[in-house]
């Protein structure tokens, strides 16, 4: 039993307020897995990355004992890079650079060691990628969660409708909410979209905190309320990867094992945003992630 991380494995180059990086480790497959291994064993990857990227970037899964035989190496190519400048209120970027490089004609590849996933994280890429990854699993993963981006909606709307029909859970922050159901109220935009496909949809509000519709259900999380957000990359992938991995951790499947998941997500997210890149999420101990878990609590826990 495992779960998969499909997304991308890539190089970034981050410039915020407070300051600039070179090509640093990023992608969102990088982040969802390392923040997964936390709460689960069997982590694997499916990827792909050119020469450039070296033995030294991948042991940062390999350390963590995250699975990347799903990571295909090509000779003489290079790895994807994307560049984003952040605003000085951080919650708005433009991105400066897309490199898809190997990206550009990414045919994914399942190990045979990867076929009894139980689960599957469609991390953002293109959809036609999350269908080809999802329609070579012999066997259907008892969860799958998908996370997109405007970005697809834009140029691969009908691509994107058909991986939707396939997927148990979907991630996706207020704006392309509002984009993909055409309503402005995000209770209305969640009950277009739970028509599309998903039974349940995660609207990510970004220091906002995060929202889960299902079961007729909804389920408000709060955002740790930071005094300083470093570099905000990857709190998105970062919430996905802790939320699959509390799900395959657990091993239930319901709205209540959600709620507990979607804390999870948040819990790990908050991390993310404190250092550049992977580097906070990549040192974090289980006493720290434990304490975060209990700050959450204490903020949302009131008597009547
Ligand atoms: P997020 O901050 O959650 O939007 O994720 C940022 C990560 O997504 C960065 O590490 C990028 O390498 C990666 N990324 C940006 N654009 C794309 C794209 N078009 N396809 C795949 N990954 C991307």
């Amino acid at each position: 039993m495992s779960l998969i991380i499909l997304g991308s494995v890539a190089f970034d180059a981050l410039e915020t307020p407070f300051g600039k990086t070179d090509k640093i480790v990023g992608g969102a497959a990088s982040y969802a897995a390392i923040a997964a291994s936390y709460l689960y064993d069997h982590v694997k990857i499916i990827s792909v990355v050119g020469e450039d990227f070296g033995q030294d970037n991948l042991e940062k899964f390999t350390s963590k004992h995250i699975d990347i035989s799903g990571i295909q190496i090509k000779s003489g190519e290079k790895s994807f890079f994307w560049s984003g400048r952040y605003h000085n209120d951080m919650n708005t970027r433009d991105t400066l650079v897309t490199e898809l490089n190997v990206l550009g004609d990414f045919d994914p590849i399942i190990p045979t060691s990867y076929q009894d996933a139980e689960y599957i994280l469609l991390g953002n890429l293109s959809p036609q990628v999350q269908l080809n990854a999802l329609e070579r699993l012999t066997k259907r993963p008892k969860l799958v969660v998908m996370d997109t981006m405007n970005f697809w909606m834009n140029i691969a709307l009908d691509d994107l409708k058909e991986v939707l029909k396939q997927v148990d859970v979907l991630t996706i922050n207020d704006e392309e909410a509002r984009q993909l159901s055409g309503q402005y109220s995000l209770v209305k935009a969640a009950a277009v979209i739970l028509t599309m496909g998903p039974k349940y949809l995660i609207i990510k509000k970004g220091e906002h905190g995060a929202l889960l519709f299902g079961e007729n259900s909804i389920f408000v999380a709060p955002a740790l309320p930071l005094a300083e957000v470093f570099d905000p990359t990857g709190a998105g992938d970062t919430f996905a990867g802790g939320f699959i991995g509390y799900l395959a951790n657990k091993g239930v499947i319901n709205f209540e094992s959600m709620k507990a998941a979607v804390i999870y997500g948040s819990a790990l997210a908050s991390f993310c945003v404190e250092k550049f890149g992977t580097e906070r999420i990549e040192t974090l101990s289980a006493l720290e992630i434990d304490q975060r878990i209990q700050t959450f609590s204490t903020l949302t826990s009131f008597v009547i």
